[in-house]
């Protein structure tokens, strides 16, 4: 997964640009990266690490300029050779302009795309799909969003993108909308994020989200918005992992404010999967604790409290790369409040099951604190296939769903009860159902974000 911010004519843009990727960490933690323009020139600083690893105020003190965009990510399963090659905005040069570009999302036809650059000629400098779309837009003829619309003609899969060039920014969202872009504003300049949460780090207005399809470039003195050919004719496949565990409870996407959601996503789940007369109900911090909230509220599965407390000094376990470097992340992560714990029976709600990393774990520091009973309860279904859109679920044989009964996981994770939410529950929680993606939970993929030649029924 990866966080993009574009600002366009504000100053103290590289400033703005930190203090919104900082906002937006939570979406990936391995690399950060910028570059600036006044107008003229490029300014650029790439590293690896988390954003104020990466950037310090003399960094920021040389990347100059009004508009500048920003990158932070986490290798995907196209990328396990990143290397600092890697690192977003890519830029390309030609004679005395240039062009950047961020991506949030995956393609799922970069291979063949590649291949026929590299037969035209095309000399790649990353192994990223992101790269395909920046040679087809430099071979593009016409004005830069005419050069976008030729550039994305073909390419299939998920992709937010911005674009910056010496007098213009352009975002754009691919037409199935999968992955969040968000547009702000603030003293007559424009601000782009991947997450709202961003524009409150920044002091910014939110004014909307970019749509599906829809082409937004900016210049100093105008704003202007176009629209990307229909190529999957109308039909949205919007991530649904978003809003039950990646972005932050304040963000706001896809019409749906994620605090709410999960408040009702938990509310939901107590309905369907309640533990009756439980004394309190945990959440695992921090991506359930909304929904554990939702799952107290009407008490008769226990009062929801704050009996796991997280070290906020310690990255998110599921995107660090190394299975041993989450292992020992999970314990130094996460407390445990023994006063809520002895002789207790305890829900234990989490968003997720993926890898089956931290349940194990925090059930074992249950149990050693005399928890009378724990009933695992989680707030969407099974996990049993990989997202080829962005997130990093590489493998089945990484996801414990794809590879284990639910007596075996029940067993593994050593509770007195495991239940998950159904896919019919999870649809319920939305007015438009079918406008959003759960191929990681059916294994179907959208036909309309597949390579046409392997197209499957959506
Ligand atoms: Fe999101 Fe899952 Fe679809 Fe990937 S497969 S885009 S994680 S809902
Ligand atoms: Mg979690």
């Amino acid at each position: 997964m990866c966080g993009i911010v574009g600002i366009a004519n504000a100053a103290g843009a590289a400033e703005y640009t930190y203090v919104g990727l900082h906002a937006i960490q939570h979406r990936a933690i391995e690399y950060a990266g910028m570059v600036t323009t006044d107008g003229s020139d490029a300014f650029t600083h790439h590293g690896t690490g988390v954003v104020r690893q990466v950037f310090n105020q003399p960094i920021l003190d040389n990347l100059h300029g009004r508009f500048a965009l920003g990158h932070i990510r986490y290798a995907t399963v196209e990328d396990k050779n990143s290397h600092q090659r890697n690192i977003q905005p890519l830029i390309a040069t030609v004679g005395d302009s240039f062009v950047a570009i961020a991506h949030n999302g995956n393609l799922t036809n970069a291979d063949s795309l590649r291949q026929e650059l590299l037969n035209d000629g095309a000399l790649f400098a990353t192994s990223l799909d992101t790269e395909v779309i920046l040679h087809r837009f430099m071979r593009a003829s016409g004005t830069p969003t005419e050069r976008l619309i030729k550039a994305l003609d073909g390419v299939r899969g998920s992709y937010t993108l911005v674009l910056l060039m010496p007098d213009m920014m352009i975002a754009t969202v691919d037409p199935s909308g999968n992955r969040p872009l968000m547009l702000g504003q603030k003293d007559g300049g424009y601000f782009i994020a991947s997450e709202s949460a961003a524009f409150q780090a920044m002091g910014v207005t939110r004014m909307r989200e970019i749509e599906p399809r829809e082409i937004i470039a900016i210049t100093k003195d105008t704003i202007k918005t176009s629209f990307l050919p229909d190529w999957t004719a109308g039909v949205r496949r919007r991530c649904r992992f978003e809003h039950v565990y990646y972005a932050l409870p304040s963000s706001i996407m896809f019409g749906q404010d994620v605090a709410n959601f999960r408040l009702r996503l938990g509310r939901a789940l107590e309905l369907t999967s309640p533990t009756l007369d439980a004394d309190y109900v945990f959440g695992v911090p921090d991506s359930a604790t909304f929904i554990a909230y939702g799952y107290g509220a009407s008490g008769r599965s226990g009062i929801y409290v704050p009996g796991i407390l997280r070290n906020h000094y310690v990255g998110r376990t599921f995107i660090q790369g190394r299975q041993g470097l989450r292992d020992t992340g999970v314990s130094r992560k996460f407390s445990v409040v023994p006063e809520f714990v002895r002789g207790k029976k305890i829900a234990l709600i989490d968003d997720s099951i993926v890898r089956l990393t931290t349940m194990p774990r925090l059930v074992e520091r249950l149990r050693a604190l005399d928890a009378k009973e724990i009933h695992v309860r989680i707030g969407s279904p099974q996990v049993i296939s990989p997202c080829h859109y962005g997130i990093d679920t590489p493998t089945h044989s990484e996801l414990a769903a794809a590879m284990m009964s639910l007596d075996a996981m029940k067993t593994r994770i050593n509770c007195d009860s495991l239940e998950f939410l159904s896919l019919k529950t999870l649809r319920s929680l939305s007015s438009k159902p079918d406008d959003y993606c759960y191929a990681c939970w059916t294994g179907q993929y959208p036909a309309c974000m597949e390579p046409q030649e392997n197209a499957a029924p959506t």
